[in-house]
């Protein structure tokens, strides 16, 4: 069958950026596009921290940075600040970017370590470009000193998820795509392939479609609830299943931070996303171990000011959905899976589906080489970021509390054991196939959680022989660049400024 009509359904984050990305296809071949979505539903309305492959999706859709971030109050991303992971009191940043560069074909962090058996007391976060701006509250684009000698400036968002869905709309209306109000009532499939053949909403209007994105969050209205495709649940590897969101004011007039703050708690953590006119904050924890209400007055009294709406608690179930595309249905966002919002990956995953169902899609039709292709890259993916995350609950010493016993005990996969013995054994990562998270996201938080890298590697002993002075300028290159780059607030409020705030 032919694909002449498309059709996603919800209008969340996933939603609208599913619809800007895929209005672009109509550039090629008139294909008929349409959202539906439901106010009376709403969308989940939190995930406001991005990490940086999200700027290259509003590269590749050419939207204007400094537009999409006033409109949106959006802050810049160099990492994510863990404190009392490892153990209560301890705290480290996973930055953007790398550590150094490779030298002789070595990662830099095993390099650094032989240095460091030598005695050279310097810190690994000396040679990180976001590290440093991140902790002296400094912030430039690369774009702005423009130095081969120097290292880039990687960066991701913080931004308004509302807006932002508000933003995509008029993005994609604008290139064709039609929005219909409306809540689904009845799905109807086609008795002989079982594929969806459309929908009817409450109002009796008949939506129908060829291909369907469901973007329906957690109800998975068509993935789910329509073809009973499964879910694989991980809840006994990332046991937090709720979260309380509430965002706040900045009440001491602080500038915004350019990092999220993840602070562990007793049965979970809290994030904190700094916009421009306010902070997002939430607390993911485990209702195994602990009540809402609890949950609720820990995120009070830890946030930076006074709440400026209600509180909005949200149930999960970490894993994903057995068939990312099953028939002529894809899910995409929280239809597709949830791995809990510690490391940002969310609207990551939305991005990366999208692109690769844009790469994927015929208009001709669809074929099983394509969904079980589009289904075994997701997969891997999916698995790959879940090992990630799974890494900061399993390496911790904290025995203050039963979740804390029992992640630090818990059963993990063999890839994670596999990965974290041999960085033991003498710093080695590799970085699998198109994983996410590089070596030195690993590295960080391996180190961070309090994973020390036993023995060297030899190759590293005779790169680390002829490296002093090459190290000392990396280091120094960074600390002058750091030392004239503006600080975060005031580069947000000449850059991009919010029209409220302008
Ligand atoms: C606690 C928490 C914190 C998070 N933090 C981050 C973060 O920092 N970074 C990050 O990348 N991600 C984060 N996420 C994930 C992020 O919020 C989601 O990936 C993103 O918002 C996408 O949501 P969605 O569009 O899939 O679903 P939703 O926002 O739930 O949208 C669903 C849409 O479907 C529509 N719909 C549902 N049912 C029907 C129906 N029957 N008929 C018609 N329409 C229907 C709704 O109206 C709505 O428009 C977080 C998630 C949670 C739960």
């Amino acid at each position: 069958m032919t694909i002449e009509r498309i059709v996603i359904l919800g209008g969340g984050t996933a939603g609208w950026m599913a619809a800007a990305a895929l209005s672009r296809i109509r550039d090629g071949r008139n294909v008929d596009i349409k959202l539906v979505e439901s106010e009376e539903i709403g969308t989940v309305g939190v995930g406001e921290a991005t990490i940086p492959p999200f700027v290259e999706f509003q590269r590749a859709l050419e939207i204007d940075e400094r537009e999409m971030m006033a409109a949106t109050q959006a802050t810049f991303k160099l990492g994510i600040q863990f404190s009392n992971w490892g153990q209560v009191g301890e705290s480290y940043l996973h930055p953007f970017g790398n550590y150094g560069y490779e030298l002789g074909g070595i990662n830099f962090h095993q390099v650094w370590h032989t240095m460091r058996q030598r005695g050279d007391r310097r810190p690994l976060q000396a040679f990180n470009l976001e590290t440093m701006a991140a902790y002296f509250g400094k912030f430039s684009r690369t774009e702005d000193y423009n130095r081969d000698d120097l290292p880039p400036m990687n960066y991701a968002y913080h931004i308004d998820a509302t807006a932002y869905a508000r933003f995509l709309r008029k993005y994609a209306e604008m290139r064709g795509v039609v929005r219909k109000e409306g809540k689904v009532q009845d799905v109807a499939l086609d008795p002989e392939s079982g594929d969806v053949t459309g929908f009817t909403l409450h109002s009796g209007e008949t939506i129908e479609g060829d291909l369907f994105i469901d973007c329906t969050g957690f109800r998975g209205v068509l993935i789910e609830q329509a073809l009973g495709t499964g879910y694989e649940d991980w809840t006994h590897y990332l046991p937090c299943d709720r979260a309380v969101a509430l965002p706040c004011n900045r009440d001491d007039g602080s500038p915004p931070p350019p990092f999220t703050k993840a602070t562990a708690h007793s049965a979970g953590w809290q994030w904190q996303v700094p916009l421009q006119h306010r902070n997002g904050n939430g607390h993911v924890y485990c209702s195994q171990y602990m009540e809402a209400d609890e949950a609720h007055d820990i995120l009070v009294r830890n946030m930076a000011g006074k709440p400026t709406a209600d509180p909005n608690f949200l149930r999960f179930v970490t894993g994903r959905r057995k068939k990312f595309w099953n028939r002529n249905v894809v899910a995409l966002g929280l239809a597709s899976g949830f791995m809990e919002p510690l490391e940002s990956t969310s609207i990551h995953l939305i991005n990366t589906g999208v692109n690769k169902l844009i790469a994927i899609l015929s208009l001709e039709g669809i074929t099983e080489a394509q969904r079980s292709t589009y289904n075994r890259l997701a997969t891997k993916e999916y698995e790959r970021i879940r090992d990630f995350l799974i890494l900061h609950y399993k390496a911790t010493r904290r025995d203050d509390s039963e979740f804390w016993n029992y992640c630090r005990t818990m059963a993990v996969p063999d890839t994670l054991t596999e990965k974290i013995e041999v960085f033991k054994s003498n710093g080695q990562i590799f970085r699998e196939e198109d994983e996410l998270f590089t070596t030195t996201s690993w590295a960080a938080v391996m180190m961070g959680q309090g994973i020390s890298m036993g023995g060297t590697s030899p190759m590293a002993e005779g790169v680390a022989n002829g490296v002093a002075k090459e190290m000392d300028e990396m280091e120094k290159s960074i600390r002058w660049l750091v030392d004239r780059m503006p600080g975060h607030g005031q580069y947000v409020s000449r850059y991009c400024p919010a029209p409220a705030a302008a």
